[in-house]
């Protein structure tokens, strides 16, 4: 991929160092103008009010002092500037603690919900990129804090340069030889870029070690986990690899702390040595050895030179360090933009699907999964009409899911294509092509919220409270819903809900076979919804599916076979193709693949049968 190349680059060219910054802004801007405006704008009050208390203060009272000025008129001074910055700091101070936080939250909000929308466009193929995902998940990592970084550092700026030029007249009026001890901190700007490229580095390096720590943590505290790290010894397997995270860690650190302490140390002698003990020898000298009657300094401006130094080569310093974190949040922001940009592969076009749709047709369609030896789906063709139920059978691997994930377009097929009523799907808008079908997958989620909602997969409208009850009456989940003390309102699982409840596989199977009833969509796809329940239950089930769906289409992968004769027609795969197809009567009559693995099943369940009565 064309990020991968880009990722081994330390340093990004000045113009998109100052585009991603700018992004950043922007985004803020987008999300709270007046948070933006005047957060930088209290940087301007700030900067002159130190200003003016410190420097400037210092020089007006020495000098006012030596010309022999009187105490009341210098008493005058300090009062208005002290009332000037009790009065500034009310109200700024009320911003920081209010308004601020508040507002930070506000820009979360809105980075998490452009990065959200984008994750939710992109291709599922995306997720087996691990370059595409590495990205990804640094970006929902990093976004809003970078974004948010971005900001204070342009804040440090404007605080910094105001105090830099205030000052540096300051010191230009004094004697202008000592502008160049407050400029040498600039040299030291290229040690402080490489401390700050070994600092990205760094980041980058633990990465990855802390995320396998992390996914170690997971496992020990999320209840999916609790049996299998109960038995056995994979609490021990995971304990090596937290060891060996920590040993991975350490060898980060050792390497580039290394590095970031020598070009700490360079800094730090240039600043305080050279910078500061300099200008001070220097005006000390002009003081002493000089005089003021002989062009030199006055000691009074020879104090004033000792403050102002100190805050000129701090600055500059900043300002250096400033311009690195530039160009470290542009880095980092890179990955943001990178996911941002991302033109999703899987897109739909403009047309409405019709209200009523009558068929999809499967034309010729051949699948490789990206990084695949090998396609997993050949030459599959088909038609599926509305209110027909198909049986999609076969063995383990044979590409039952794959073929289900394509009809929904959450992969697009290599070659052939899918068209609903004679239009290519492609020529559909995609959610809307999507809303087409009702799905439940074998590995199916339950969300940590209401029954309802888990059962509408949407945001509820008037009346869904009825219609929810009468799809967990078909799905046969509504006894144990109705046990519940806040029936369809009650919050599942106890993550975040004392009162919430948990539910067994089986009774969740049930609860998302609700989604296709609670739902009017022509085509309903089940990826073998009853793998929890038993021989009895499933067909049941499967029946009551069969009258509930009366009139839509229906595609249902299940590995009994005694489920298959429910179907209009039966698919049976084998190795990526369509290898028979038929009535489950046609099937057994001709005798081949299906016909095999349907007497064995029957075998076995007749021998299991026979050894229950035994
Ligand atoms: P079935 O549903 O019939 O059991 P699948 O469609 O899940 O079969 O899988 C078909 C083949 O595709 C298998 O060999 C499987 O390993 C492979 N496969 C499934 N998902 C992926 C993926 N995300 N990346 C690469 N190969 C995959």
């Amino acid at each position: 991929m064309k990020s991968e190349k880009k990722e081994k680059k330390k340093k990004l060219p000045f113009a998109r160092t100052v585009a991603n910054n700018a992004f950043a802004l922007s985004a803020i801007g987008r999300a709270s103008p007046i948070y933006l405006a005047v957060y930088l704008g209290s940087s301007f009050v700030y900067g002159i009010l130190d200003f003016l208390s410190e420097g400037y203060l210092l020089r007006r009272i020495v000098n006012g002092l030596n010309q022999g000025e009187d105490l009341a008129s210098i008493v005058r001074f300090v009062a208005i500037l002290g009332l000037v910055s009790l009065l500034c700091y009310v109200p700024l101070s009320w911003f920081w603690n209010v308004i601020s936080p508040i507002q930070v939250r506000r820009v979360g909000a809105y980075v998490e919900k452009i990065l959200f929308r984008r994750a939710s466009e992109v291709e599922l193929a995306c997720y087996e990129n691990p370059a595409f995902y590495d990205k990804y998940v640094k970006a929902m990592d990093e976004a809003y804090n970078r974004i948010l970084k971005v900001m204070y550092t342009l804040d440090d700026l404007i605080a910094r340069v105001i105090a830099l030029l205030a000052n540096s007249m300051l010191l230009f009026v004094i004697d202008p030889w000592l502008i160049l001890f407050g400029l040498f901190p600039l040299l030291l700007g290229f040690f402080r870029r490489l401390e700050n490229v070994a600092g990205h580095d760094q980041e980058t390096a633990q990465k990855p070690i802390n995320r396998r720590a992390d996914y170690v943590k997971r496992t020990f505290y999320l209840g999916e986990y609790a049996k299998e790290m109960r038995i056995g010894g994979m609490y021990r397997n995971m304990l090596r690899d937290l060891r060996e995270s920590y040993r991975d860690y350490r060898a980060v650190i050792r390497k580039y702390g290394r590095k970031k302490a020598i070009y700490g140390y360079v800094q730090r002698i240039g600043l305080e040595v050279i910078t500061v003990l300099g200008a001070t020898l220097y005006s000390v000298w002009s003081a002493l050895c000089i005089g003021a009657e002989a062009g030199g300094m006055s000691v009074g401006d020879c104090i004033v030179v000792l403050g102002s130094i100190g805050t000129i080569s701090y600055c500059l310093n900043n300002l250096v360090q400033n311009f690195a974190e530039f160009g470290e949040h542009a880095l980092f922001l890179e990955d943001v933009r990178y996911f941002l940009d991302y033109s999703p592969k899987v897109v739909g076009g403009d047309t409405p699907v019709p209200v009523r749709v009558d068929k999809l047709e499967v034309r010729n369609l051949r699948f490789r999964y990206e990084g695949s030896e090998t396609d997993t789906l050949k030459d599959i063709s088909f038609t599926w009409h509305r209110g027909e139920r198909i049986a999609l059978v076969g063995s383990n691997g044979s590409g039952k899911t794959t073929l289900v994930k394509l009809l929904l377009r959450l992969y697009d097929p290599s070659e052939g294509e899918l068209l609903l009523d004679g239009i290519p799907a492609k020529e559909y808008s995609l959610s809307a092509y999507r809303d087409s079908f009702s799905t439940v997958f074998q590995d199916f989620k339950m969300f940590s919220m209401s029954v309802k909602d888990n059962v509408l997969l949407r945001p509820a409208r008037e009346g869904d409270e009825a219609l929810v009850e009468a799809a967990l009456r078909e799905s046969g989940a509504a006894d144990r819903i109705e046990r519940m003390p806040s029936g369809v309102h009650t919050i599942l699982t106890r993550e975040f809900d004392d009162k919430g409840e948990n539910l067994s596989v089986g009774e969740q199977q049930k609860l998302s076979l609700a989604r296709v009833f609670a739902d009017r969509t022509p085509f309903v796809l089940l990826d073998e919804p009853s793998s929890a329940l038993d021989p009895i239950a499933e067909y049941t089930m499967f029946e009551n599916m069969m009258r509930a769906t009366e009139g839509r289409g229906v595609i249902f992968i299940s590995h009994r076979l005694s489920s298959a004769v429910l179907a209009d027609r039966v698919i049976l795969m084998a190795d990526g193709t369509i290898a028979e197809t038929g009535t489950h009567e046609e099937l057994l009559r001709r005798g081949g693949l299906y016909a095999e693995m349907f007497h064995r099943q029957a075998e076995n369940y007749l021998g299991e049968e026979v050894r229950n009565h035994e």
